[in-house]
């Protein structure tokens, strides 16, 4: 049993004034792995009054110093990998292949960070003004429990990189994470203040962020529900707001694909992070003229797909987050099955011989219509839906006919095509027959999925502000 009962504030391991315990699972065995004492508001203002007494001195550094932080904060958390990868497994249930390259994502976000910082211009000319980009100030940094420590090092990479200081509230189901993360990130030696964990509640510690009059930035990753509720909290006093919500990511198979890449990229893409993601391709829309063919294709593939004990290295999906989780997966199957979709592939309950854990069996439904609830709302677990389409166009269509517009793919063998399908798309990324992921583009979503980007230069000018000097020379610094 591990009892997580600190927080981080002012560059210190500190009991939470927050006396709340709460109950952490190992979602493969349903068994309580460790208790969490929670945050409460309270703690959130020290932790916000200690980023803002950070802050003056830390927005002056030069951007040479904050590249050698970032280093520093990578080579400490590589040097913690393996304790990530164990905290992953053990508290999220990700498959070990999964897990090692979520283990690996989090400390490359920061050496990407530190990358982008070395190419990028703080100060440009506008006319004859000089404008410089300047650190907002205190951000608050709000991660969900599908990629916490990625999030964690993702937000503060690109925070500290612009010059800001923070105060990050992460998921309060990833506490092992967190741990693992902020010792690391402690032994990095920044100065203190810079950032402060605070494991807590959404309701308490991520509210109290979002209202507080010291934070001038929010960064926050969840359900759109929530985004929105920060959005408004956030208005009071004008925070500058980048969110990353949810998704209904298309997967538009062209009727030129060749169907033996075309379906494992589709599954690859629906089933990634056990369905547990933002960027998940959870609409498949084929050709009318060739979806027995792909059906066909597809529910052979599924048979093949190992959903079980994440330890096993066969497993590509493993058990839901919690039950919670859960229970919202099934109530979507069932809701697909009322609504008169067909099952190809999966259906309620757990995996066969699968006794315990939050296990999904993985789905795919077919003779789904864009207006049915499996294709409109988000489900976050291995279903999928199948819609057939007429033509181009009217694959287009429905690709974009949702509220939201984070992802999308397109699968053909014609380049051009492909591209000029792709053209049309509302979302922030459409992946062309692939999933790689490039670090150095934005990364964000249209509609509803969100504001504002992620990643690269656009990344760190999220938690920066222009301010235009008139009747200074440009080359005075
Ligand atoms: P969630 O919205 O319930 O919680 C996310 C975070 O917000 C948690 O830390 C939570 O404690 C906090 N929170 C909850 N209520 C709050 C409030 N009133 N004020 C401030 N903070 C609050 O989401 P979740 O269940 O943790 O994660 C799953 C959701 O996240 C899915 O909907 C998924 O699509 C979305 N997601 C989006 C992306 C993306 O980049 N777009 C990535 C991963 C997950």
């Amino acid at each position: 049993m591990q009892i997580i009962d600190r927080i981080y504030i002012d560059g210190a391991f500190v009991t939470p004034h927050g006396n709340e315990l709460f109950d952490h699972f190992n979602p493969a065995t349903e068994q309580v792995i460790g208790r969490v004492r929670l945050a409460d508001a309270e703690d959130a203002r020290h932790a916000i009054a200690a980023a803002k007494r950070a802050f003056p001195a830390f927005s002056r550094t030069d951007k040479h110093e904050r590249i050698d932080m970032l280093k520093r904060m990578h080579a400490a958390v590589v040097a913690k990998e393996n304790a990530l990868f164990e905290a992953i497994v053990e508290e999220y249930g990700a498959p070990v292949s999964r897990a090692r390259w979520m283990a690996q994502h989090a400390s490359n976000v920061l050496l990407e960070a530190a990358k982008v910082l070395e190419g990028y211009a703080f100060v440009r000319e506008a006319g004859s003004a000089k404008v410089v980009m300047q650190p907002l100030g205190v951000a608050g940094l709000i991660t969900p429990w599908n990629s916490n420590a990625g999030f964690i090092c993702g937000k503060l990479a690109a925070a500290l990189a612009a010059g800001c200081t923070a105060v990050i509230k992460p998921s309060e189901m990833s506490a092992l994470q967190t741990r693992v993360v902020t010792e690391a990130l402690h032994e990095a030696g920044l100065p203190a203040g810079v950032f402060n964990i605070v494991t807590g509640r959404g309701e308490t510690v991520g509210a109290e962020i979002s209202a507080h009059a010291d934070v001038a930035k929010l960064s926050f990753t969840g359900s759109t529900i929530v985004g929105k509720t920060i959005l408004r909290t956030a208005a009071d006093t004008l925070k500058r707001v980048t969110l990353e919500l949810g998704g209904k990511s298309p997967m538009i198979v062209l009727d030129d694909a060749d169907f033996d890449q075309a379906v494992p990229l589709a599954l690859d893409a629906g089933f990634m992070n056990s369905g547990q993601a933002c960027i998940a391709g959870t609409r498949i829309l084929v050709p009318h003229a060739r979806l027995a063919e792909f059906e066909r294709k597809i529910a052979s593939a599924v048979a093949q797909v190992q959903a079980g004990d994440p330890r096993d290295p066969r497993t590509s999906i493993g058990p839901m987050v919690s039950r919670k989780q859960w229970e919202r997966v099934q109530r979507y199957i069932r809701i697909g099955i009322d609504e008169g979709a067909r099952l190809i592939a999966g259906g309620e309950g757990r995996p066969d011989e699968i006794g315990a854990g939050w296990f999904v069996r993985p789905t795919v439904f077919s003779d789904v219509t864009n207006d049915m609830t499996i294709a409109r709302e988000e489900i976050f677990g291995p279903v999928l839906s199948i819609i057939a389409y007429r033509d181009t166009e009217d694959a287009i269509a429905i690709a974009n006919d949702t509220p939201y517009g984070l992802q999308a793919y397109v699968a053909s063998s014609d380049a051009a095509r492909a591209n000029a399908v792709a053209s049309c798309i509302e979302a922030g990324r459409v992946l062309v027959n692939t999933l790689a992921h490039e670090p150095a583009a934005p990364f964000g979503g249209f509609k509803q999925s969100g504001i504002g980007r992620e990643y690269g230069t656009f990344g760190i000018e999220a938690f920066l502000e222009p301010k235009a000097l008139i009747g200074v020379r440009v080359n005075e610094r």
